[in-house]
């Protein structure tokens, strides 16, 4: 394969060299069934249990509070899903936000199918959560607030503490995916009162299908696999040790070098920001330009379409992602871009770049010398954007 840019780390990252050396023996020497007694089984359950206990330090949990799952989007669905069922005794009634991932969005419409009421509570300009219409929409039959750490499209982080405290003040359960969050911002689950927290392990450079779900003790949630005794009940199946050692290393590694990562990619996102705010007209940045990830940056290009865009850019070797999902022929823009108002026509043309601690400001340069090719010669081929280049003169 001819060498590539990646900037696309909020669809997936890279698994580190460090977590696939601490995977491998899992699959090797090691592959003993936690639930055996014997020592080759015992072996698996410490690991497990190790790698559990680094992840609870990491949001300041308890041990038992964690519960490993195939990813980001089944630890969704179990929030969701199982706070429903437990809870539904109490009321029907589920507060989210617009600007959602899928795996929260659709799960709520299977549960608005199933007897639930959800309250879809809007966002500002910058992908913020309005607060005022949070606290308004409780009524004394909400049972569960679920509102995202920070946004996989637009990188905007949530006000999640003052989230935190509406809920309790309200005796309502929180929920927040922190997907992209986790691995790129300190996660306090106490000073946050945040009573469940779903992470998926391959945003943070660990593997693929493993996650997991923070769930406060005492919280009433039932099992979301049934079978065996594995997850404290409530998850059953073999663990899949090699991919929880992983995701535990991941964690380590994570939060080892949080403090420089998030340093130098802030550094090198405003870098790119800058220069293309500068360089290509017609541009607006998406997402709050400070409550940001550090690692992302999203553009709408007005008169561009993001398919193409994303497509000569493959040809140019760099891995980026856009805002609207090809769906069967038809062009959906994306729902984040709609909630915080772009009209259909800009939502369609953007463009989400995000970075990882590899990435050079040599590749930075290289990649705004190609959007700024394209993007000229996209335009140069609208008729949309001859007529106002014409109105405007
Ligand atoms: C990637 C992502 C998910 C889904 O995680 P998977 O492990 O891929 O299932 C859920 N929420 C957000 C915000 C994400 O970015």
């Amino acid at each position: 394969m001819k060498p590539f840019i990646y900037l696309d780390n909020a669809a997936t990252t890279k698994t580190a060299g460090e977590v696939v050396d601490a995977m491998l023996p899992w699959f090797t020497e090691n592959y003993g069934n936690p639930s055996s007694i014997y020592s080759l089984g015992a072996k698996s359950k410490e690991a497990v249990t190790q790698a559990r206990e680094t992840i609870a330090k990491s949001l300041g949990a308890q041990t038992e509070e964690i519960y490993f799952t195939a990813g980001g989007s089944e630890a969704d669905n179990w929030a969701l899903k199982a706070a429903a069922e437990a809870y539904g005794d109490r009321g029907k009634h589920i507060i989210t936000s617009k600007i959602e991932h899928h795996a929260i969005l659709h799960t709520c419409q299977y549960l608005e199918k199933h007897g639930c009421e959800v309250t879809y509570v809007g966002v500002d300009e910058n992908g913020i959560v309005r607060l005022e219409e949070l606290e308004a929409a409780i009524r004394p039959d909400t049972i569960l607030i679920s509102i995202m750490f920070a946004n996989n499209e637009i990188g905007t982080i949530q006000p999640i503490e003052k989230i935190g405290e509406i809920a309790k003040k309200h005796g309502v359960l929180f929920h927040t995916d922190g997907v992209q969050a986790y691995g790129q911002l300190p996660v306090d689950v106490d000073k946050c009162h945040i009573d469940m927290f779903s992470a998926s392990g391959h945003k943070l450079n660990g593997p693929k299908g493993i996650g997991f779900l923070y769930i406060r003790k005492g919280i009433k949630i039932r099992s979301f696999v049934h079978g065996g005794q594995q997850e404290r009940a409530r998850r059953a199946g073999t663990e899949n040790v090699p991919a929880i050692v992983g995701m535990g290393a991941a964690a380590r590694r994570a939060f080892r070098i949080l403090d420089e990562k998030t340093k130098k990619e802030t550094e090198l996102r405003d870098y790119l920001i800058e220069r293309i705010e500068a360089e290509i007209p017609y541009c607006r940045l998406n997402g709050d330009r400070t409550c940001r990830l550090p690692n992302n940056v999203n553009f709408s290009f007005r008169f561009i379409e993001g398919e193409s865009l994303l497509i000569m850019l493959d040809m140019e070797g760099i891995c980026a992602s856009s805002g609207s999902a090809c769906t069967s022929g038809s062009l959906d823009p994306s729902h984040v871009l709609l909630a915080i108002g772009l009209p259909h026509e800009i939502a369609h043309g953007s463009l989400r770049l995000t970075l990882s601690e590899e990435t050079t400001r040599d590749e930075i340069d290289t990649v705004v010398e190609a959007i700024k090719k394209i993007v000229n010669r996209l335009r140069a081929m609208s008729p949309l954007y001859e007529d106002f280049v014409k109105k405007n003169q």
